[in-house]
């Protein structure tokens, strides 16, 4: 008996859901960025969200629930109903959180549908405009020098420019006193007005206020150094061997939404990969958009589980956690 009902059930949802994936989406689509607007987060979401709402045919709006690592964004997600029309767009902190926070309220493999990664984007070590140091060499060796004065910035535990950080101290055995924001937006307002000494963050952030002469720049955290920042050496070349990290986003619904609902997400995402709009206004800053063999379900659900793989050790070995 009880056999047959979940088979009425899957019978149910397949004509339901088929039904309701055709008329998919009726209404905006909303897109979680769970970092302050404004920010490189944002950037990717909007650029992606504009070049999405093309191929659906319908609005989709960014909204930006920051804090606490773009812990507090990711859970409303996880609690959303799973109809396609409340999606999470979060960078590899998705798989470090999983270690970090002691009290997560969801599960960020069991929570979740993958529908696609969507662009990679690397980072710059950056600094306040009067920092005491011309190249990366003087940089570490001022840093470690004054340990005890220097303050480093970031978005929160588990966000990119938190842990490029502890990748940076790490390899520099040396940490400082670290300030966190909602985001690097207001991180980099702060940078600009001098008010904390240095920050690791995405160059979709760093690049303009670096041209214009207004942060320091010492190093990419690419292993390649990159086409639009030629002057600036990698940190592996510059001194760090082995130093790496580029931020990579994937897009998520809530479990449980309808598979015919995520193929069309997962099509409009892969089409919206595709736009030469998007490719270049995040080439422009130095991102890039991934290829649609990437921007797929399996390819994220199978990146995230290595990428858990990844972090966990490195999070443990650095000791670090939070509520
Ligand atoms: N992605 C964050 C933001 O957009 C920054 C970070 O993770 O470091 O602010």
């Amino acid at each position: 008996m009880l056999k047959l009902v979940i088979a009425l059930a899957a019978i149910g949802c397949t004509a339901i859901c088929g039904a309701a994936a055709q008329d998919f989406p009726a209404r905006p689509v909303s897109l979680m960025m769970p970092y302050a607007a404004g920010g490189p987060g944002d950037t990717i979401t909007r650029t992606i969200g504009q070049g999405m709402s093309k191929v659906l045919g319908q609005q989709v709006v960014v909204e930006n629930t920051a804090g606490a690592g773009g812990t507090i964004g990711t859970a409303k997600v996880a609690a959303a109903p799973p109809d396609g029309y409340s999606l999470l767009v979060m960078h590899f902190g998705h798989a470090a959180n999983t270690a970090l926070y002691r009290n997560l309220r969801y599960d960020a493999v069991k929570d979740f549908e993958p529908i696609g990664i969507v662009a990679e984007s690397p980072m710059a070590l950056v600094a306040k405009k009067d920092f005491p140091a011309e190249n990366f060499a003087d940089f570490v060796a001022f840093v470690k020098a004054n340990r005890d004065k220097v303050t480093y910035g970031h978005a929160g535990i588990g966000s990119a420019s938190h842990l490029c950080g502890l990748l940076f101290f790490s390899a520099i055995a040396t940490t400082t006193t670290s300030i966190p924001y909602k985001g690097t937006a207001p991180a980099l307002n702060d940078l600009m007005g001098g008010q904390f000494d240095f920050m690791c963050d995405q160059t979709l952030n760093v690049f303009q206020p670096f041209k214009a002469g207004m942060i320091k720049a010492f190093a990419v955290t690419t292993p390649e150094r990159l086409k639009v920042l030629p002057e600036l050496p990698t940190a592996a070349e510059a001194g760090l061997p082995g130093f790496a990290i580029t931020v990579w986003f994937g897009m998520y619904a809530p479990r449980g939404t309808p598979q015919p609902v995520i193929d069309k997400l997962a099509s409009a995402l892969r089409e919206a990969l595709k736009d030469p709009d998007v490719r270049s206004r995040l080439a422009s800053a130095g991102a890039e958009a991934v290829f649609s063999e990437r921007a797929t379900p399996e390819a994220l659900r199978s990146f995230l589980a290595a990428e858990i793989d990844k972090w966990v050790p490195i999070i443990r070995k650095a000791g670090v956690s939070a509520d």
